[in-house]
């Protein structure tokens, strides 16, 4: 039985139908440049990429494409549910959801947390009701997996009642990929269910990692919204709030302005001055460039104190994982960050680093060494069929 994966985002809509019993991925693609004359609606199917422009259409366009392909492919019928990403639950929701019209209502109220991301999640959710009735919908929300945070990893020291008034508290993302790679590499490092702790690192456009225990997730780098923690394409991760104001009063503009840059034109971009991709990073700094060589090394430092700091709530070490566009591929960023956490007993293996890329999964510390550090593919999206069909099936 078939899930159909929906991710809609501001301006696409990632989509993907997969059996989450046998594993196997149908189809994925993405409609993208949503609302522009080239939106287009790009497609895989047994490994052949397609393509067709949709000039000018928005969500609704795109989606009815999407299903209008699902046809033609003959996956329409018989979907087990929709799975859809939603990206803020703030602190209603500790795992995925069937979206009934009462978990609506909550997803709704927590658009506040989540102004850029949570309306056009829901514009999927409506959507999808629309165009495939009687299929359950369910949610899935990157913040659940954290939930199990306690007071003491999740509470700012700011005024008290600003949880209570504004929802100002840690809530951390990237909750999907941190459980499905925790999961996936008790199996690569030989770790009992019952008893283990893991550092994930979740290392893409956004990076963040998580401290898991057992299963579940003790503390993440990721705050109130994606911006705090570890340095990442574009954004800058932690840095002294009061550098908002102070840049903003030097260039007489809005705080959100400065904020925006925080986001936007930081972190491996602004540090480089070339770009936010870690590949262009590498390579620059490989041929002297000292800004992208800067840039590089505050990456593997900064993501270093971060994992050591995520032992505290651990209390040892069992295994750190890699996993995103840069966990699984760059040996550079891994070697430095295992590395500099020598001093835990992390001993990379330099054959083993350099074997684990491009979707393989295994260890890079030496045979028999602990903590292992190890390489797992992360896949969300198959964490989205599966947390879906077992909802659906339950209903
Ligand atoms: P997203 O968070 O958008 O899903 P990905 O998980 O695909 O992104 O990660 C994108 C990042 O992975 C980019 O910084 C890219 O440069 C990096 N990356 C992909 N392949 C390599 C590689 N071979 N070496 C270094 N970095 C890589």
């Amino acid at each position: 039985m078939n899930v159909l994966v929906l991710n809609c985002g501001s301006s696409s809509a990632k989509f993907a139908v997969i059996d989450p019993s046998t594993k196997a991925e149908h189809v994925s693609g993405i409609a993208q440049r949503l609302g522009s004359s080239e939106a287009s609606l790009d497609w895989k199917v047994n490994g052949t990429k397609q393509s067709r422009p949709l000039p000018g259409a928005g969500h609704e366009a795109a989606l009815r494409a999407v299903v209008g392909l699902l046809k033609d492919l003959g996956l329409a019928d018989a979907l087990l549910g929709v799975g859809h990403r939603v990206v803020h639950g703030g602190s209603k929701f500790s795992g995925s959801m069937a979206l009934t019209p009462e978990v609506l209502a909550k997803v709704e109220e927590c658009i506040p947390l989540g102004p850029l991301h949570n309306p056009p999640n829901l514009v999927g959710i409506r959507l999808a009701t629309e165009l495939l009735p009687g299929v359950p919908q369910v949610g899935v929300f990157d913040t659940a997996f954290h939930q199990t945070m306690p007071a003491v990893a999740f509470t700012y020291p700011v005024p008290f009642e600003w949880q209570d008034a504004y929802g100002v508290r840690r809530y951390g993302f990237h909750g999907t990929s941190h459980r499905f790679v925790a999961r996936q590499a008790l199996l690569v490092a030989g770790l009992p269910e019952r008893d283990h702790a893991i550092v994930t690192a979740h290392l893409g456009n956004g990076c963040s990692c998580a401290a898991v225990r057992d299963g579940r997730s003790l503390d993440t780098t990721m705050g109130l919204t994606p911006l705090e923690g570890v340095m990442m394409g574009t954004r800058s991760g932690s840095v002294d709030p009061a550098i908002i104001g102070h840049v903003a009063a030097a260039l007489d503009q809005p705080e959100r302005k400065v904020l925006d840059a925080l986001n936007k034109q930081s972190g491996l971009l602004g540090v480089s001055g070339l770009s936010n991709d870690m590949r262009t990073v590498e390579e620059a700094a490989a041929n002297g460039h000292p800004r992208a060589k800067l840039a590089f090394d505050i990456f593997c430092y900064v993501l270093a104190k971060a994992i050591a700091g995520l032992v505290v709530p651990l209390g040892r070490l069992d295994a750190l994982v890699f996993t995103g566009g840069i966990g699984e591929n760059s040996t550079a960023v891994r070697a430095a960050v295992v590395g500099r956490l020598a001093f835990l007993g992390l001993a990379l293996d330099p054959a083993l680093n350099a074997a684990q890329v491009r979707g393989r999964s295994g260890p890079i510390t030496r045979a028999g060494a602990t903590p292992q550090a190890v390489v797992v593919p992360t896949n969300e999206e198959l964490m989205i069929a599966m947390d879906t069909a077992e909802i659906a099936g339950r209903a």
